[in-house]
């Protein structure tokens, strides 16, 4: 089977436990176990609110929907983020006709301050800020921005559980933090997400937003028994959670901060293996920044060879991601970010996931270094 970028490992025995007494119950769906996950997950990151839904898509979409209706937000308006994430990011702004403004990354990937600055006009609503990998970056700087400027700031925390910053979970400063719960991140179920606003109002429009539209707790309250009879005051969509992916939640959240530390591990094993290696450049982590470590991300010279090389090996390494602007949807920026353009034709993410040990690090560096060596050598030829 060779070895993965990414797979996912999962608690069995406790998780087909928690999803049985769903099947006892009889309740699946939204309700029970997705209440349950957001009251734990509110304890976890200290965050105010947290609804649960089926994605982070979703939540990315609800967020920017949420607040273009809050704030009276016009068709056109101006969002700026990042190109190097996974589409989603800008899809989700763009689904609500709201202009995708492309600004650079900085040295850990994510959006560069001076670059969004630049950026800003007098149509600019918010900032999308990706933590890519499950650093930080600038997150700080994202926050005095929008503080200036009067911009919502908007946190894709998809690589980003367990993530700390000066010791805490960040997010606080952000109107809304999106985590995805989707296989292949920190905390995997099968597909889910998290929005969590920093005000009740939009928590609350939110958990409308998400089930069609409909409003219950009204005509419950005023009507006591009528429980089919509810309101439906907007065009809502069919985006929250259920309660077999919130149980799957439920247990590998408790695994979360040890799966954490044993990335952290996977990481400096690779660090140390190519410590020595020379032509490559490891991505930084701010100092403050404990990771979630979601990626282990190289730039080496020749990408694409490396990526041949290892695969023929049976290592399935990733790009995360290739620069946005290259997409014809987003291609009206192309050209705009040549930071981003260069990582993208450079970066490498080598393979992490919980079920590596340090012998598999050691085989996948062995093979990266003596790519690297093989490199080095047709320079000293020519
Ligand atoms: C995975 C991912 C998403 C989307 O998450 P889903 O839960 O799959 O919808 C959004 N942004 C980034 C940066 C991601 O990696």
């Amino acid at each position: 089977m060779g070895i993965q970028l990414f797979t996912p490992t999962f608690h069995i025995e406790e998780c087909l436990k928690e999803i049985e007494k769903c099947l006892e119950k009889g309740w699946t769906g939204i309700g029970f176990k997705t209440f349950e996950f957001e009251e734990a997950w509110k304890a976890y990151t200290g965050l105010c609110n947290a609804h649960f839904l089926n994605s982070a898509t979703a939540g990315l979409h609800l967020a920017v929907k949420i607040f273009k209706m809050l704030e009276g937000w016009q068709e056109g308006d101006e969002i700026i983020s990042t190109p190097l994430t996974f589409v989603s990011t800008n899809h989700a702004i763009a689904y609500e006709k709201l202009k995708v403004v492309f600004a650079d990354v900085d040295e850990y990937l994510c959006l560069d301050p001076k670059s969004v600055e630049s950026h800003i006009t007098s149509r600019t609503k918010a900032i999308m800020f990706v933590g890519l990998g499950g650093s930080t970056g600038q997150y700080e700087g994202m926050v005095k921005l929008c503080k200036k400027y009067h911009l919502k700031l908007i946190l894709d925390a998809a690589h980003m559980a367990g993530t700390k910053l000066n010791g805490e979970i960040p997010g606080k400063e952000a109107d809304a933090v999106v985590y995805s719960f989707q296989a292949v991140k920190n905390l995997p179920t099968a597909d889910s997400g998290m929005i969590c606003f920093k005000e009740k109002e939009a928590d609350t429009l939110c958990r409308k937003l998400s089930w069609l539209g409909i409003d219950k707790d009204t005509y419950m309250r005023d009507q006591g028994n009528y429980k089919w009879h509810y309101e439906v005051e907007y065009l809502g969509y069919k985006y929250h959670g259920n309660s077999i992916m919130a149980a799957i939640g439920l247990v590998q959240l408790k695994y979360l901060e040890e799966d954490n530390t044993y990335r952290r591990l996977l990481a400096k094993w690779y660090d140390e293996e190519l410590a020595k290696c020379i032509g490559i450049q490891k991505i930084s982590i701010p100092q403050q920044c404990l990771s979630s470590q979601h990626l282990y991300m190289l730039l080496v010279p020749e990408r694409d060879a490396l990526l041949q090389v290892l695969n023929k090996r049976e290592i399935y390494p990733g790009v995360h991601y290739r620069d946005n602007t290259e997409y014809s949807l987003y291609a009206y920026a192309k050209g705009s970010c040549p930071k981003a353009k260069y990582y993208s034709d450079h970066l490498i993410s080598l393979p992490l996931h919980l079920r590596l040990t340090k012998e598999d690090i050691k085989g996948i560096c062995e093979e990266v270094k003596r790519h690297m060596e093989a490199l080095k050598g047709v320079e000293d030829h020519v």
